[in-house]
């Protein structure tokens, strides 16, 4: 019998298995697969729907009974082949339209997708496994990299505290300096590989969150000045006094977001504000944001920003360094906090990193804290990123405003000093910073720059201080 008689679609070559059968149980059709999958040669018709599911159909009185919920839903069965060995199917039985009392069962095998579930659970194993392996490897290897690196730090200071020769103290600033970076770099890939491992672990605990900001500016504060920088913090009186969260971590993420502003700004300001942006019962949300007048960033490279092992471009991480590893770690340490981070930048104008935590606020609350009900978020906040660049860094990188004039002062006394301490190196870095904040002068001002570039270069004393003065007189003369 063909299956069109029942008014279905042609169901011979379906990959299904099709079994038609009456409501004593006879069947009366079976595709081809059915009768490839159920072994019977070709002698499926007439035989019993109880021969094939007897876990669901049963005969009594001549009559098939079943508590099998008929309809379009599949259900797990188990089908006999003729020697009785078996295996399982997803089957849907329906009705067959317009013949009360004829069933269409169509089944799929499921022994591919169990085995196929059961390599997914293999590989997912092995990958585990494998994840395992690395994060050891990687604690291993970092543990025997930072083992030789503390031993030459020991070493170097304790040289340092003895040496008296000028030169020689220098080098020895140097190795110490390599030591830190190296250090930081080991710290990265662990906490990286913990990241990734989903081992990283947050170690909650009370502090007070003036002294922790504190610290961090204190980190931070003699690399800014003396790179001719301004640095200003604001913390908002709502924040709480103290908090229950990861403090080591929280100034691992401003630590972070700190050095590279510093690293990618040569002019201006960095800016640190920290405010409560909401209060839900005991726990509050903290908002930090990082503002910087340096380089920026292209729109078009602000995504993969957040990417593991991701730079802007080839040529700044060989400028300044880096793994690119910072703020995929920041991220994460983020999202462990319950926080989200995000930037907005300006090429040449500079950048904004902010990022939010949740913690548990702890201790005395201040008179703002009681003004919060249950569920409070601070209205009209936070300010544009982009409105909080203008400010910092239109006027100021002018060519012949008093922001400008300042910063070019600055620059100029920090290069003399340099060159007075023979430091050409840093002497070329702040003479770079003059170049830009001389952009859009006029010529007479462009030709004492290039003159005062190329003694800096050529590492002659007279004639960088001569090019200093000489610029220095350009700027007393516009500013009258
Ligand atoms: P790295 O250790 O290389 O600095 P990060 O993940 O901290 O790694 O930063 C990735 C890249 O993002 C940097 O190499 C730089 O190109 C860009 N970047 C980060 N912060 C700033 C910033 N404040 N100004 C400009 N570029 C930045």
């Amino acid at each position: 019998m063909e299956p069109y008689e029942y008014g279905v679609f042609p169901m011979k070559d379906a990959l299904e298995l099709v079994l038609i059968f009456e409501q004593s149980g006879k069947i009366l059709y079976a595709n081809t697969e059915a009768e490839k999958n159920l072994e019977y040669q070709g002698n499926l018709c007439g035989r019993k729907i109880s021969d094939i599911f007897p876990g669901a159909f049963k005969e009594e009185e001549g009559r098939v009974v079943t508590d099998y919920p008929f309809g379009r839903e599949p259900h797990k069965l188990i089908a006999y082949r003729k020697n009785l060995t078996c295996f399982p199917v997803r089957a849907r039985i329906i009705e067959a339209e317009g013949r009360e009392g004829t069933y269409i069962c169509m089944a799929n095998v499921i022994v591919e997708e169990e085995s196929l579930g059961r390599e997914v659970i293999q590989r997912k194993q092995e990958a585990e496994q494998a994840l395992k392996v690395k994060s050891e490897f990687v604690a291993n290897v970092t543990h025997e990299l930072r083992t030789p690196v503390n031993g030459i730090l020991g070493h170097v200071r304790e040289l340092s505290e003895k040496e008296t020769d000028e030169a020689k103290l220098r080098t020895l600033q140097v190795i110490e300096r390599c030591c830190g970076n190296m250090n930081r770099i080991i710290n990265n890939i662990l906490d990286f590989s913990k990241l990734e491992a989903g081992k990283f672990v947050l170690e909650p605990r009370r502090f007070h969150v003036r002294d922790m900001l504190d610290y961090v500016r204190s980190n931070h504060i003699n690399k800014i000045t003396e790179k001719g920088l301004d640095f200003f913090m604001t913390v908002s009186p709502q924040v709480p006094e103290y908090i229950v969260g990861d403090e080591l971590r929280i100034v691992q993420i401003l630590n972070n977001l700190l050095s590279n502003a510093l690293k990618f700004t040569s002019v201006g300001k960095i800016t640190l504000e920290v405010f409560k942006t909401a209060q839900v019962g005991g726990k509050v949300e903290l908002f930090f944001i990082v503002i910087d007048s340096g380089i920026g960033i292209e729109e078009g490279d602000q995504g993969k920003l957040f990417q593991s092992f991701s730079q802007v471009d080839a040529s700044i991480s060989r400028k300044y360094g880096g793994t690119g590893l910072g703020l995929n770690i920041c991220k994460q340490l983020v999202e462990l906090m319950g926080g989200r981070i995000g930037m907005e930048s300006q090429k040449d104008k500079g950048s904004v990193f902010s990022f939010s935590i949740w913690a548990q606020a702890d201790g005395a609350q201040t008179e703002e804290d009681e003004d919060f009900g249950e569920e409070t978020f601070v209205e009209g906040f936070p300010l544009s990123g982009l409105t909080l660049l203008d400010e910092a860094g239109d006027a100021l990188k002018q060519y012949g405003t008093r922001e400008n004039r300042e910063a070019l002062h600055k620059n100029l006394s920090k290069l003399i000093l340099c060159v007075e301490m023979e430091n050409w190196e840093k002497a070329e870095m702040f003479m770079d910073t003059i170049r830009g904040l001389c952009e859009g002068a006029p010529r007479e001002v462009g030709r004492v720059v290039l003159r005062l570039k190329m003694a800096v270069q050529k590492e002659n004393y007279e004639k960088t201080a001569a090019g200093v003065e000489e610029l220095k007189t350009f700027l007393e003369f516009d500013e009258e």
